[in-house]
């Protein structure tokens, strides 16, 4: 038997999970290619299951998912395999017959194969953001932050809330035992945090549901660091109510602590006319600077996780975000 026979019609090429154990990803889809990674084993278990561009949403069978650099790597190793077999067997084939007689002729085959064919190496790249998903536990890396399950295809906004919340917590309870101008430095910036997680998570299940949208012109626009406009235009857009979750004093609570982060961000935390006017703060004074404690923080951590869950819920009744 031939050495190209013996590999026979298939060839098998590992490919080996990077030094944190995830193998690379790229999605197939032409306007897409995003580059993600999976730590295969954990997550979904079965055979034939889809994978799910984080990106995109785009689905399809998990072998159309290999990175060109991959493509390229196991095009590599098969060709020299291929190759070498081939300059085996020529190599059998040698011989070499010497003349004989005065006017005999001499023939002879040899081989000189040229060095080995270079194998094209690749490296994973590194990514941003590591997720556990909490459906399935597959264990993925991404560019940016939100994404799509690649198992399961859930959408991770509510888990980066939570985790970046628990970041804010963590922040009051460094703020109690510190020096008091860094202490409400932290305090200051907890606040400010929260609202901008909120933001950007509200936002973000915005976009993911934008077909869902019944007034699509004004989905983009909508910021959830405003929290009474935002409710007007959601109710607009999607028919969802911001404040369902909350009680209407809680809902006032939260509405005053979102103006009180205005006040912080973007007048030195002076109150004003129009904070007086919107936040229903009895206890503020014009032109006196306002002060704000762990535990008030720690109380709109509580809230905003309520509104926040609520709107996932509500999202997701809508129907299968978009991809
Ligand atoms: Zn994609
Ligand atoms: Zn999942």
């Amino acid at each position: 038997m031939s050495h190209l026979s013996k590999l026979g019609n298939r060839i098998s090429i590992p490919i080996k999970p990077d030094e944190d154990g995830f193998t690379g990803r790229e999605c197939p889809h032409s306007d897409c290619e995003g580059y993600f990674k999976i730590e295969l084993g954990t997550g979904l278990e079965g055979r034939d299951l889809p994978c799910h561009c984080p990106y995109c949403g785009h689905t399809a069978a998990h072998d159309h998912f290999w990175t060109k650099e991959q493509v390229k790597y196991v095009e590599s190793v098969v060709t020299r395999e291929i190759t070498e077999a081939i300059h085996r067997d020529l190599k059998e084939m040698e011989f070499n017959v010497e003349p004989k007689g005065p006017f005999g002729i001499g023939l002879s085959l040899t081989f000189k194969p040229e060095g080995p064919l270079p194998i094209r190496h690749y490296r994973e790249k590194q990514l941003e953001t590591e997720v556990v998903c909490t459906s399935c536990t597959l264990r993925y890396s991404i560019y940016g932050v939100f994404a799509f399950c690649p198992d399961c295809g859930q959408h991770n906004s509510l888990q980066i809330f939570e985790k970046n919340i628990e970041v804010v917590a963590k922040m009051m309870d460094l703020a109690e035992s510190t020096e008091r101008d860094v202490s409400r430095r932290l305090v200051e910036n907890g606040l400010e945090d929260c609202v901008s997680v909120f933001d950007g998570f509200a936002r973000e299940l915005c976009r993911v549901y934008t077909r869902s949208a019944t007034n699509r012109a004004i989905v983009g626009r909508i910021s959830f660091q405003d929290l009474e406009g935002a409710k007007r235009r959601l109710r607009r857009a999607y028919g969802i109510n911001l404040s369902s979750a909350l009680t209407a004093c809680e809902w006032q609570s939260l509405v005053r602590a979102f103006q009180r982060r205005h006040l912080i961000a973007h007048r030195m935390g002076v109150v004003d006319q129009a904070y007086l006017a919107k936040a229903a703060d009895r206890e503020a004074v014009v032109g006196r600077r306002i002060h704000i404690e762990p535990d008030e923080v720690r109380d709109l951590l509580q809230l905003v996780g309520k509104v926040a869950q609520g709107l996932s819920i509500a999202f997701d009744e809508l129907g299968e975000p978009d991809s």
